[in-house]
């Protein structure tokens, strides 16, 4: 019997040992650190071997293929010592494509993948068809292989999940954007990013198509240096593209195979230049699988975004709360404060992962009156916007930034939690501080 071995016991881990039992191997899974309750009963449930808080190297190095959770770097020891005795290593991506005929609409960029992949799911679900979401969001994509029969998925993909894959192939790759984000894991090499980035191309055939942003110079530069066969089809909100889409005068334009439709950029649902980048990748690939054009606009128009970005919390003597928690790198902050129409009271900080700010000056400039700081170390912030902004302060928590928000905020301006660093000092997770974020509005 051949022998599988799955490297960590979270979401991805678990789903993929399930898959590999139902396939019939001889499953082991082994996690550096505890497993949560939920994953060690359903491992048990299933009847599959697993240890936690350290790895049994014999267990492991006499594996047929280890499946490597996308939280593991490629060099911990272990890994090496496989790699060695010529044991492949992939990602649970790739294991579970192998299993699944469906075809599959794929999304990975630096910036709005959840956004676009659940914008997806949710015109594809409306057009009535039978479609599972998994990837790096919700339940795993190796899970729902193992135990539902979809006719389509949309899959949101990692730069690490994209690296331990293969022979996977998307019907429909779509790559937002690339821009600066988890070096440390690509040697501090953005070319390495790239190429991880562009994993999502691979083994595409002329009748797959490539979705991808034509106003992003770095994917522009890289689509120069590969050959693809699939069907290229750009999105742009600077100029004209023949296929793809596009903006003219207040309308985004959408044509696939020389079918044409537009939309008001106003009717759109979610708002702001980020969104309509989303917005024309989703567009694109709902006409690339022919969904019905009256679908595609009403989704559009009724989709209600993802929890923690750019959402709209509520608004209190007329000075509206945004949430957008999720806001973890330079430039999706950059596209929050580009979005906004108002003077803002911006809420920032947290763990800085050695941010340039300086694509933010001439936005703040323009558009932030306050800036509170709301970080254990505010330092890098205080230097780079003191003169920027009219005020400028610290707190340590997210009920102390909402309260001096309140304080603070004029009526018609708008609060915007758009932090720009990830949230490990003060909160578990950006989860965790959107929702204490929101309860402290909710509780004003
Ligand atoms: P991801 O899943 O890639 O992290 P999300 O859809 O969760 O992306 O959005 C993350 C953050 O990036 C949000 O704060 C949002 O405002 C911003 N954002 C969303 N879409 C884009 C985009 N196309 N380009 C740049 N920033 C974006």
């Amino acid at each position: 019997m051949q022998r599988v071995v799955v490297l960590g016991g979270g979401e991805s881990g678990a789903g993929s040992a399930v898959l590999a039992k139902v396939k019939g191997f001889d499953v082991f899974l082994s996690d550096n650190g505890p497993i949560k309750e939920e994953f060690k009963a359903m491992l048990d449930k299933w009847e599959i071997e697993w240890e936690e808080c350290g790895h049994t190297q014999e267990k492991i190095l006499n594996a047929n293929e280890i499946i490597k959770s996308p939280g593991i770097p490629d060099n911990v020891p272990l890994l090496v010592a496989a790699r060695e005795k010529g044991i492949s290593i992939i990602s649970e991506i790739e294991f579970a494509g192998r299993y699944d005929s469906a075809k599959k609409i794929c999304i990975t960029g630096s910036n709005g993948k959840t956004t676009t992949t659940s914008l997806i799911y949710y015109m594809l679900k409306n057009a009535g068809l039978n479609v599972g979401l998994a990837g790096n969001i919700g339940q795993s994509y190796a899970y729902q292989v193992a135990t539902c029969n979809y006719d389509y998925y949309v899959l949101e993909l990692s730069s690490f999940q994209l690296d331990g894959m293969y022979t996977f192939k998307a019907d429909i790759a779509i790559l937002m954007n690339i821009t600066p984000d988890h070096l440390d894991r690509y040697d501090f090499k953005m070319q390495n990013y790239v190429n991880s980035k562009f994993r999502i191309t691979r083994n595409m055939k002329e009748e797959d198509c490539f979705i991808f942003c034509q106003d992003d110079p770095v994917t522009i530069g890289e689509l120069e240096k590969i050959v693809s066969r699939a069907k290229m089809l750009p999105f742009s909100q600077k100029q004209q593209v023949e296929e793809g889409a596009y903006l003219q005068d207040d309308k985004m334009c959408v044509k696939v195979n020389g079918d044409m439709d537009f939309m008001y950029l106003k009717e759109l649902a979610l708002q702001g230049k980020h969104n309509v980048y989303n917005s024309m990748a989703a567009a694109i690939a709902a006409k690339a699988i022919k969904i019905d054009k009256k679908v595609i606009r009403e989704s559009l128009m009724t989709f209600t975004g993802v929890e923690h970005r750019m959402e709209k919390v509520l608004k209190i003597r007329d000075v509206m709360y945004i949430n957008d928690s999720k806001a973890t790198n330079v430039d999706s902050a950059w596209y929050a404060l580009d979005s906004m129409t108002t003077p803002v009271v911006w809420i920032a900080g947290g763990k800085d992962k050695g941010n340039d700010y300086s694509p933010l000056y001439d936005l703040v400039k323009d558009k932030v009156r306050v800036l509170i700081c709301m970080g254990l170390h505010n330092e890098k912030l205080h230097e780079n916007f003191a003169d920027k902004v009219d005020v400028i302060l610290d707190v340590q928590s997210a009920q102390d930034a909402v309260a001096k928000a309140y304080e603070l905020a004029l009526p018609g301006e708008t609060v915007l939690l758009s932090p720009c660093c990830a949230s490990f000092d003060l909160f578990k997770s950006y989860e965790d501080r959107g929702r204490q974020f929101k309860e402290a509005v909710r509780n004003l």
